[in-house]
């Protein structure tokens, strides 16, 4: 994960404001939430900007399947074992007779859910990790034993 100051280098320091963030700083800190993406940057689109802007992409590849609140299944070390869908809580609240009792989910409300012994995530705006009073939770990743799921 780079830290803010490894993009903001790569950036224009012009403050040009025409990304809609105040200043190129914050445009940084933008890019690293996800909040926006490189592209809405018009100047590093410029040729002259190349280098800067395949850097920036590379610096920032390891989050590029992220979902909103930064999450990462990695399908292939998933065994499909279920211990992240008993675990979360959002799971166990939204599907009492399912998740809750270490059963398959029986509804769609749930974050995830175990399709041909791969998890999928859904409904990720649920998710307690998401949106302004995120709190960060640990709940999926700690039970999965095989380290296929990360917030980055
Ligand atoms: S559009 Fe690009 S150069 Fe202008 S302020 Fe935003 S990040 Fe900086
Ligand atoms: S971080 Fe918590 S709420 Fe979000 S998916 Fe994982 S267990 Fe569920
Ligand atoms: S706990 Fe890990 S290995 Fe088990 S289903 Fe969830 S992501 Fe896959």
């Amino acid at each position: 994960m780079p830290s803010v100051m490894e993009l903001y280098q790569f950036l224009p320091k012009t403050n040009c404001k025409k990304c809609g963030e105040s200043t190129c700083m914050a445009f940084a800190v933008a890019i690293l939430s996800r909040k926006k993406k490189i592209s809405e940057c018009p100047p590093i689109l410029e040729t002259s900007f190349k280098k800067q802007k395949d850097k920036l992409e590379s610096l920032l590849l390891p989050t590029a399947g992220a979902e909103e609140t930064g999450m990462m299944v990695h399908h292939e070390l998933c065994t499909g074992c279920g211990n992240c869908v008993v675990a979360c809580p959002v799971d166990v609240a939204n599907d009492p007779k399912g998740a809750a009792v270490g059963c398959a989910p029986t509804n769609e409300k749930v974050i995830f859910k175990v399709v041909d012994g791969k998890v999928l995530a859904s409904n990720i705006k649920e998710c307690r990790r998401f949106g302004k009073n995120r709190v960060l939770c640990y709940a999926c990743i700690d039970p999965c034993p095989t380290g296929a799921i990360e917030f980055v």
